[in-house]
């Protein structure tokens, strides 16, 4: 089956032409606006230019499909509610857009969930019919799947807002409403402000930078700097009590952490692994629990490369997560 797919994360999107599991071709668009309107009439160009390129008719093409970090009505392909990010996708109709443009249907999924379907498709939990999904970047995404069945709900809201899991009750305000959830504690776009107000955080290397990522904290804390070391645990208890919320919530025989912060699953990994071996109450074992295979985390098999190549090997990844999970995601709902 051949699809057209995007997939919209935080900072990126990502179109290509998928052949199953193959990528045929793709693209990658920096999106700094909030605006999917905006993007979208570049993201039809590609599409135009890709098919030109490949020489392949429309009519082969056997529809659109969309991943994106909000709450999605998957069912009417529609985007019922996003996060700061592309505010006006809620009043855009997109298979509508798909059928003007190309003529084609359109899908639209959460994009924790299309990385779930991936990793039981083809990735880390092939196999597998009781998963839990989290992905760790700007936001944190969620994911379940119980029994081989993804999980929804009546509001489509089930298993997918796991980076919204109160994990401080006390703590800072999340921009979903809420309060100490995970993501507020600790995922990209909350770092800046925990960074800022963290005791001593003048006398760290931290403070020289405008913008601090997770790339700053975990370099710092490697270079023993001992405000980067504090956050950077902080970050993977937050991560791992998450974690375990996860496991009791959804009862899975495995966990599967991907995203873009899995660059450095060398030291979260087995610090998620290892709390929630300590701390889920699992009477019948203890869950699995590893990095995504076709996310863009680097999960240690190309550490012989080059940095370049390595982080190469990284964004290929994300792709072929993102857009393989896209076509198994039409291949689904078919
Ligand atoms: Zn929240």
């Amino acid at each position: 089956m051949k699809a057209l797919a995007i997939d919209l994360g935080g900072t990126h999107a990502t179109c290509g032409l998928v052949d199953d599991r193959r990528i045929v071709a793709h693209e990658i668009l920096e999106t700094s606006a909030k605006s999917l309107g905006a993007v979208l009439p570049r993201i039809a160009d590609i599409f135009r230019k890709i098919v030109q390129d490949t020489g392949l008719p429309l009519r082969e093409i056997s529809g659109v499909a969309v991943g994106i970090a909000a709450i999605v009505d998957s069912h009417a392909s529609r985007v019922l509610a996003t996060n700061e990010k592309y505010v006006d996708a809620c009043g855009i109709d997109l298979p509508g857009w798909s059928r003007d443009q190309f003529s084609l249907p359109l899908r639209i999924e959460n994009d924790a969930r299309m990385a779930l379907l991936g990793e039981v498709y083809a990735g880390a939990a092939c196999g597998f019919e009781d998963v839990v999904m989290m992905t760790l970047g700007t936001g944190i995404g969620g994911a379940a799947m119980i029994e081989g069945k993804l999980l929804r709900g009546r509001h489509f809201q089930a298993g997918c807002l796991g980076g919204h899991l109160p994990v401080a009750f006390t703590g800072r305000q999340c921009t979903c409403g809420a309060i100490g959830c995970a993501e507020a504690e600790a995922s990209g776009w909350a770092l800046p402000g925990i960074a800022k107000d963290w005791p001593g955080i003048v006398t760290s290397t931290l403070a020289t930078y405008a913008n601090i990522g997770f790339k700053e904290l975990f370099d710092g804390a490697s270079a023993g700097d001992r405000v980067a070391l504090d956050i950077r645990d902080r970050c993977l208890q937050v991560w791992a009590a998450d974690a375990v919320g996860l496991v009791h919530a959804y009862d899975p025989e495995m966990l599967v952490i991907g995203g873009g912060l899995m660059k450095s699953a060398d030291v979260i990994l087995p610090a998620i692994e290892l709390y929630v071996h300590q701390h889920s109450w699992t009477p019948w074992g203890k869950p699995q629990v590893r990095a995504a295979e076709l996310g863009n985390n680097a999960n240690g098999n190309h550490t012989n490369e080059s940095p370049r190549l390595h982080s190469f090997y990284g964004r290929v990844g994300m792709r072929a997560n993102c857009l393989t999970v896209v076509s198994s995601t039409i291949t689904l709902a078919a």
